[in-house]
């Protein structure tokens, strides 16, 4: 059987309504004892955050154990460049708890890294800093490379965004870590234990899920509950090994 690597926006939940057909299949992934992990370019909030918000909406049995995300992923990469090092965030409690667990610290005067992900509390005087600290040297980082996110209601800004302010004033490009760069999947497969051809990456973005499975050599699932419809799938030089309406679909056993 194969292990599974599951987005969550769009495929466990949009906003703060659960996609029908999720509970079902998470129950079933736990009681085929099927290795699984949730990989999501959400770096706003920590494995707990998320694994409350599952049991919220009704999801139980998760544990911290059970996520990786951008944030993590940012994280462990910055680690790997230099042990120790300073930080500007432009982002969430989740990016900063992430920094602060390899012991980097937080400073507004000569940081190494500029770290973006998207947060609320974005303004005029946030970009001028960034813009400024990457100007004076800091190295330019991304968590993930998202656009916007579908909300209720209809759209919100998300990362790509805020990184494409500061790419316009600064001219320079971030180094983003989220999915589909190769970084995410090999965290994902390292942690299950598995190789990418054991592993089948379920997600509802075509451009990031789907591209960064194929590129890892993993087995695809694209799911209809998110931002991609069954018209918009040959739009793209790739195509995913299975399509599906819903995650409830999923027979963990038959792919
Ligand atoms: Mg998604």
């Amino acid at each position: 059987m194969k292990a599974i690597i599951s987005d969550m926006d769009g495929v466990i939940y949009r906003g703060k309504q659960l996609i029908p057909g999720a509970n079902e299949f998470v129950q079933r992934l736990l009681s085929e004892k099927v290795p699984f992990l949730f990989l999501t370019n959400n770096a706003e909030q920590t494995p707990l955050d998320l694994k409350l918000k599952l049991e919220y909406l009704g999801i139980r049995g998760v544990t911290e154990e059970n996520f990786i995300t951008s944030a993590m992923a940012t994280a462990m990469f910055l680690r790997q460049q230099k042990e120790r090092a300073t930080v500007f965030v432009v982002g969430g409690g989740g990016l900063i708890n992430e920094l602060y667990n390899i012991g980097f610290s937080i400073s507004e005067s000569h940081p190494d890294y500029v770290v973006v992900s998207k947060t609320g509390n974005f303004s005029f005087e946030t970009l001028k800093k960034a813009v400024r600290l990457i100007d004076a040297g800091a190295k330019f980082i991304g968590t993930n490379p998202d656009m916007i996110d579908p909300v209720e209601g209809g759209n919100e800004p998300a990362a790509g965004t805020l990184l494409a302010a500061i790419s316009a004033a600064t001219g320079k490009k971030p180094y983003i870590v989220g999915k589909p760069n190769a970084l995410m999947m090999t965290l994902a497969t390292r942690k299950l234990g598995v190789h990418p051809e054991d592993a089948v990456m379920v997600g509802d973005r075509m451009d990031t899920d789907i591209v960064g499975g194929m590129e890892a050599g993993m087995t695809t699932a694209l799911v209809l509950s998110g931002v991609t419809t069954r018209d918009m799938i040959d739009n793209f030089p790739y195509k995913p090994s299975f399509v599906f309406d819903h995650v409830g679909q999923i027979d963990p056993a038959a792919l």
